[in-house]
């Protein structure tokens, strides 16, 4: 008898009904047919273009004032001018979460100015500080990315802004958003002495090309690039990086890494195994931009950076899709280059090859003041220079200087608060801008950082060793938490009596830019290892001593 005509009993489980399979719901690819929106950001980019929003800033809200700003230019397309709303005063880290956008910021602006390579003249120095001073309430803030940030800007004050910004170079174009953002360059391009090809024509024909081209501002999120001959940028921690390299047969060119951003997903970027000249460093870049656009994940943000792409495709795909569809051509093999022992952060005074030297010197945790920043100009000019250099460690260095005149200028840059021969702990501490800015963050950072070394500085002043820390107000990583020796991640923890009081996850044992196998990684999170804010330099104070203890000879 057949199965189908046994009768069934009435109280047999019967099956559910066959439903059609799911299709798999795509990752809101462009290149494979997701083109309409998927969620409200990727909605705000598709309904303007971001960067129109310049026009109505300075036609209408510069005139009319904050309370005409539409939202959606406000916390979304304000970000492609390197306009963000700050962090309304007096608002907890606890409460961070729980608040309405609107109930968290107040009604000025950070605004980050793009400094690509970190390259400022004299002349834009004094704009940089004269608008500091003028507009900002004295905030200038150097961050881990060669920018300069402000603090405090009214949005009637914008079209001056941007006219003294840009009569002298510089702009605010991208320096925010879903878009390709500010490219870190080596602090001593041009100058340095093991320096085989200066890579600055080809960030210039980069930021002059495609900053700004509506054909590359609509990206699924931020875009990061650095371009250096030396590894003094944390080159992994990018999208994309072209890190110099000699070729056998070819000479010197750039080795290409692909994938690498840390935030709540870290990932360190990957070698795509290629030779790339010089001449043709912009058209690369352009390709692997444009496979981020089209390929990029679009549907959640948290998945939407070129690492997740580069993590599902491998480098072997991805270099194919690149020689096939964007650049038409095949790319030539070539060699990993020689990686440092340590990262190289150009502090103190250093030969040029021309013979002159430049000097690399630290404010803490790169806070400056427009003031401060005007001091440095007139200190710079009267030793006879006239460049300075932002670096991607939050600090700066002064280029051009005669070696009988170099004394006298690390004196006056003392004088003026930025320590050209700082203590380890001065020399390798960072700050993200938390919680005195930033809507996102759930602790306090700066102020913390300036204490921290202070304290360390009086307990410890002959500390020997490098030591790297960097204190983020959240699980952002902005100030780079996992490639620290102590990363420090902002968060709510419990205190003494309790109750929950700011405090940090720490990381230990990260580094970047360094040869694998030296300590180049991720630090170690350890469950269970966190440390009020309040008890943060009595923790690190004895791990500091518990490592001279402990270490062993040429640790
Ligand atoms: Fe803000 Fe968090 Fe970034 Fe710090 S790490 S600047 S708190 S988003």
């Amino acid at each position: 008898m057949a199965l189908s005509s046994t009768p069934a009993r009435p109280d047999a489980p019967t099956a559910p009904p066959a439903r059609a399979p799911r299709r798999p719901r795509g990752e809101g690819q462009w290149a494979v047919g997701h083109r309409e929106p998927l969620n409200p950001n990727e909605r705000m980019k598709k309904d303007d273009n971001p960067l129109n929003v310049r026009a109505r800033i300075e036609n209408i809200y510069a005139h009319r004032g904050f309370a005409s700003i539409d939202p959606q230019d406000l916390r979304g397309r304000f970000r492609w001018w390197g306009l963000y709303t700050q962090r309304r005063e007096g608002i907890d880290g606890g409460r961070t979460a729980v608040l309405e956008p609107h109930e968290l910021e107040d009604e000025f602006f950070m605004l980050r100015v793009r400094v690509d390579g970190g390259e400022l003249t004299l002349e834009q120095l004094r704009v940089v500080a004269d608008i500091s001073r003028e507009f900002a309430r004295d905030t200038a803030d150097i961050t881990d990315r060669q920018n300069i940030q402000y603090h405090w800007i009214r949005i009637e004050d914008m079209p001056e802004i941007w006219r003294r910004l840009e009569a002298v170079g510089l702009q605010t174009t991208e320096a925010c958003g879903d878009c390709p953002r500010v490219v870190l360059g080596s602090p001593v391009a041009g100058v340095a002495r093991d320096e085989v090809l200066d890579p600055t024509p080809a960030i210039d024909e980069i930021v002059q090309r495609y900053v700004g081209d509506k054909s590359y501002s609509n990206l699924p999120r931020k875009f990061k690039t650095s371009i250096s001959w030396l590894v003094d940028t944390p080159y992994e921690a990018n999208d994309i990086a072209f890190l110099g390299v000699d070729h056998p047969d070819h000479g010197p060119g750039f080795d290409l890494w692909v994938g690498g951003g840390l935030s709540t997903n870290p990932m360190l970027a990957k070698r795509l195994g290629v030779w790339v000249p010089l001449a043709e460093v912009p058209d690369v870049w352009a390709g692997v931009v444009g496979i981020f656009r089209d390929y990029g994940y679009r549907r959640l943000r948290s998945r939407a950076r070129l690492k997740f792409l580069v993590a599902d495709w491998g480098v072997e795909r991805f270099r194919e899709v690149l020689e096939k569809e964007y650049l038409g051509r095949a790319l030539l093999d070539g060699p990993a280059p020689e990686l440092p022992d340590r990262p190289i952060d150009h502090i103190g005074v250093h030969q040029q090859r021309d013979g002159r030297n430049f000097v690399g010197a630290a404010p803490v945790v790169g806070r400056v003041s427009g003031a401060q920043l005007a001091q440095l100009a007139d200190v710079v000019e009267a030793h006879g220079s006239d460049r300075v250099r932002l670096t991607p460690y939050q600090k700066l260095l002064v280029l051009d200087v005669a070696p009988e005149r170099t004394d006298s200028l690390v004196t006056a840059l003392r004088g003026i608060g930025l320590e050209a021969r700082p203590s380890a702990w001065r020399r390798g501490t960072m700050a993200c801008t938390g919680i005195e800015y930033c809507k996102l963050a759930i602790v306090e950072t700066k102020a913390r950082g300036e204490e921290l070394v202070a304290r360390l500085e009086e307990r410890l002043r002959d500390f020997d060793a490098d030591i790297s820390i960097h204190l983020n107000g959240c699980p952002n990583a902005c100030a780079r938490t996992q490639v620290a020796d102590i990363g420090l991640k902002g968060q709510l923890v419990v205190g003494p009596d309790g109750r929950q009081v700011e405090g940090f996850q720490v990381h230990l044992g990260g580094g970047l830019g360094m040869a694998q196998g030296q300590t180049a990684g991720f630090g170690r999170k350890l469950r269970g290892l966190k440390t009020t804010a309040d008890e943060l330099p009595g923790y690190v104070e004895r791990l500091a001593r518990r490592y001279l203890a402990g270490r062993t000879t040429g640790e």
